[in-house]
């Protein structure tokens, strides 16, 4: 079920209830009956990415376009790292990974990238792929207009294009959250929209132990984890968790477009 097919029922169900209104079979009240029906499915869309509600978003390994690189017989996972650039933990967060030699996703917020260019030019250089996280992460990001939230978009994928000379072609919703007008400026910017199945709730996490607990318990093949290397506790937690995940015998993939290769 997504929004497409949802909207059409509903359209087609008030028609429905306006000629049964006009031949007198139901009250005013019956069309509250539809409204209700739909608003937790319109709510708990917009939360949750992994539902495609509104945008298709590639939420495992598994539903990767592009295979390029990957070896679907082996046990895969995607570390993705969003709300950077942080000029003290983004470099950690790299030099850990440069150690273990895996390559990891970054999603960036276009405003962070003024005074870090340095730091996203090595993100690049040292094989990561740098995706687009919009350009203000403002708490009324989902508020705003299609032109709004396209603009964010293409001034980010400006930013980061001058800088590293590739355009961004994967873009993470703020907040994971998605809407109608996000869906329209997604497809406008022709973005690919990446989502997740592990979350960390690194952003919340009390003790390095909770945070290794949550991402040790909760990684499986075709994982796709969420973390934020703003964090400290997330960079003071990594080597243990890559480690953990080597030990387990996981492969670390990023997703390569065409555009990226
Ligand atoms: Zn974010």
């Amino acid at each position: 079920m997504n929004y497409r097919i949802l909207r059409i029922i509903f359209i087609v169900t008030m028609v429905v209830l306006i000629w049964a209104k006009y031949e007198n079979y139901v009250s005013f009240w019956h069309f509250l009956i539809p409204v209700l029906v739909l608003m937790p499915f319109l709510v708990l869309g917009a939360i949750f990415i992994q539902l495609n509600f509104y945008v298709k978003s590639v939420n495992t390994v598994a539903m990767f376009p592009y295979k390029t690189g990957i070896d679907e017989s082996k046990k895969n996972i995607c570390l993705t790292f969003d709300d950077g650039i942080h000029s003290i933990n983004s470099p950690r967060a790299l030099n850990i990974l440069k150690q273990k030699n895996i390559k990891a996703h970054f999603f960036i917020i276009g405003k962070n990238i003024a005074g870090h260019e340095d730091i996203l030019r090595r993100m690049h250089d040292e094989g990561h792929s740098i995706g687009n996280h919009s350009f203000n992460h403002g708490w009324n990001f989902d508020l705003q207009s299609t032109t709004a939230m396209q603009q964010e978009i293409e001034n980010t994928n400006k930013l980061i294009e001058a800088n590293i000379g590739v355009k961004p072609t994967i873009f993470r919703p703020p907040y994971g959250v998605t809407n109608p007008n996000l869906a329209r400026a997604i497809q406008n910017t022709q973005m690919l929209s990446m989502g997740w199945n592990l979350r960390s709730l690194d952003t919340v996490a009390k003790s390095r132990e909770e945070l290794l607990h949550k991402l040790k318990s909760n990684t499986k093949p075709n994982s796709v984890v969420l973390l934020h290397e703003r964090c400290d506790i997330t960079v003071d937690v990594l080597t243990e968790y890559i480690d953990y995940c080597l030990l387990e015998g996981y492969t670390f993939v990023t997703l390569k477009t065409p555009d990226e290769v």
